[in-house]
């Protein structure tokens, strides 16, 4: 990149930069929490929960200690929450492996659970103040348009082609100031819809020059998505509810949610819906319930699914064994972390209250 670039890249970010809270005192742990929540998430979503996160678990040894149940709690509706797990197991390998201090190299950092290339580079360059650079898919289509590269974003050669271009670009006088302008570059100006008219590049940018921004980044075949349609029995025996724990190395891993059914579409109305809930009582709980009351249907989407959960609610008479679930009184399940769907079916309970059998 051209220096006459590099300057007005640094002169834009230090007078546009945003304030976020983990740039007022960017401690190696800071940054880490705060980049590994805003993979995937945007910084509004983000910016409450590395908050509550700060005050609730203040040190790497503070979340090291804290049981995996409080830490799901805290990462509750975030997602993709494979990355607390990681950054929970990654806190007790620090304190294990480095008396509770991050490292600052590349090499020891990248032994440590759930730390990959990105964050790996953020944390060396924010908090340590080396000259690495941290590129995230806002880096890669800042880069690639600025140098028009039109390969194939989602193939590892042009990944670590880009990675090469943002470290040689690094000026050696308060490298990160750049490392973390181009993150803020792409994330405010040159989004999927560039706006190139303030943009500090847009002189030398090949993109903009040739008019290719809606082309570049070039990237693979989307993964389509696939619709899920649950029914959700929502069975209580006075103020007790029957629900599952999510197994150890499956997706919901240590995850509550209420038993479901999957069935092939969601064009059912109310009575079919019923009706296919009791054979699937019957059938998969050997149960019986009474049914109560219908839900409003939740729609989320988590990893490459988008679920319709059609809940309903029904009440039983006595407390069945029913293995591989448990049963866990309301005021309990406030406390325990739920999938987001769930969450948002047991947040209607617990403002309508349970049903009675009478
Ligand atoms: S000129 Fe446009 S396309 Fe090029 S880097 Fe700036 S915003 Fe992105």
């Amino acid at each position: 990149m051209k220096s006459k670039d590099i300057k007005n890249l640094r002169q834009w970010f230090l007078s546009q930069r945003r304030d976020l809270p983990w740039r007022e005192e960017p401690s190696p742990y800071a940054v880490w929490v705060s980049e590994v929540m805003l993979q995937q998430t945007q910084v509004a979503v983000v910016i409450p929960y590395f908050l509550r996160w700060m005050q609730r678990f203040p040190t790497i040894e503070a979340l090291a200690k804290a049981p995996v149940e409080a830490v799901l709690k805290e990462w509750e509706g975030l997602g993709y929450y494979s990355r607390a797990r990681n950054l929970h197991q990654g806190a007790r390998d620090v304190m294990e492996q480095h008396a509770g201090v991050l490292p600052a190299t590349v090499d020891e950092l990248k032994a440590i659970k759930g730390l990959g290339d990105y964050t790996v580079g953020a944390i060396l360059s924010f908090a340590f103040h080396q000259r690495k650079a941290a590129v995230d898919g806002n880096v890669m289509r800042v880069l690639t348009r600025y140098y028009g590269i039109n390969e194939n974003i989602c193939l590892g050669k042009v990944q670590k082609k880009i990675r090469a271009l943002a470290e040689e670009l690094l000026p050696q006088e308060e490298p990160w100031i750049i490392s973390e302008a181009l993150i803020e570059l792409g994330a405010t100006v040159c989004m999927r819809k560039a706006k190139c008219y303030e943009c500090p590049l847009k002189g030398e940018c090949q993109a903009h020059i040739k008019d290719q921004t809606d082309r570049i980044p070039v990237k693979g075949a989307k993964i389509s998505t696939t619709v899920l349609y649950r029914l959700v029995p929502v069975i209580a025996c006075g103020d007790r509810i029957l629900v599952r724990r999510g197994e150890p190395g499956k997706v919901m891993a240590d995850l509550f949610q209420f038993p479901y059914f999957d069935i092939t579409h969601a064009d059912h109305d109310t009575s079919a819906q019923k009706e296919l809930m009791k054979g699937a009582l019957k059938k998969e709980l050997s149960l019986s319930g009474v049914w109560k009351q219908e839900l409003p249907q939740v729609k989320h989407s988590f990893t490459r699914y988008r679920a319709c959960l059609m809940p309903h609610v029904y009440a039983v008479r006595e407390e069945k064994v029913v293995p591989g679930f448990e049963w866990i009184s309301l005021d309990d399940l406030r406390q325990v972390p739920f999938s987001s769907g769930h969450r948002r079916i047991l947040s209607m309970v617990l403002e309508h209250g349970l049903p009675t059998l009478c």
